[in-house]
């Protein structure tokens, strides 16, 4: 299910989408400003940002571009009221993938949304397994939209066993992977690393993936 952030000053028009998108079945949170968004964004993950460009803080155009810094890689469609050729192209050079104007029909708003979320099925930069999801190109990891933080070799670890879902790796596979030349056989690295990932990605939610096999290895289980 695609999770939606509006970052909108306007409460009329950010309750009317909203509600409309709540209707449909997506999930969405909504804030009035850029300092607000910012703070959602450490926490949570978003497919698809709709962002206003009259903003309090600093202007859609701006905040575009500094969330796309900061490692964004989900969906941008801008809104505004202004509509001059010029506008346009620089919503879409700052970052942005689509652009709205506004007064707008909702279900222009909902098509946009429906057209800019299939591309992503062709999007190999992200690995899915049921609620969890790992981009590799903004190096994030969430699961049920909650951002999981974890560590440059933490993050390895687990790209490495999100492409063998389901496949039982050995100590040896994963420190040839993940370690390199660097591995020392004799300590207990990956167990520590493992337990370390454990607690990260499996110990805060129901659904448990990562199980070890006594006398084999570790097994991320495929969700769905
Ligand atoms: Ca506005």
């Amino acid at each position: 299910m695609e999770r939606i952030i509006i970052v909108e000053d306007e409460k009329k028009v950010s309750a009317f989408i909203q509600q409309g998108l709540n209707e449909i079945g997506y999930q969405v949170e909504s804030v009035e400003s850029p300092r607000l968004a910012r703070e959602l964004f450490k926490k949570k993950v978003f497919d698809l940002m709709i962002l206003d460009v009259m903003l309090p803080d600093i202007n859609g155009f701006d905040f575009a571009r500094e969330i796309r810094e900061s490692g964004y890689s989900g969906f941008i469609l801008m809104l505004t009221a202004m509509s001059t050729t010029k506008d346009k192209i620089q919503g879409l050079d700052s970052g942005a993938d689509d652009y709205l104007t506004k007064p707008f029909e909702f279900d222009e708003l909902l098509a946009r949304i429906r057209a800019l979320t299939r591309r992503k099925s062709d999007d190999k930069a992200q690995l899915k397994n049921g609620d969890m999801l790992v981009d590799l190109i903004g190096r994030t990891v969430s699961r049920e939209g909650i951002r999981i933080e974890l560590t440059t070799k933490e993050f390895s670890l687990l790209e490495f066993l999100m492409r063998h879902l389901n496949q039982v790796m050995d100590r040896n596979a994963i420190a040839r992977q993940v370690w390199g030349a660097e591995f020392d056989p004799d300590s207990n690295v990956i167990d520590v690393y493992i337990n370390h990932l454990r607690k990260k990605i499996d110990n805060p939610f129901t659904k448990k993936l990562l199980k070890t096999v006594v006398g084999q290895g570790y097994v991320l289980h495929r969700a769905d």
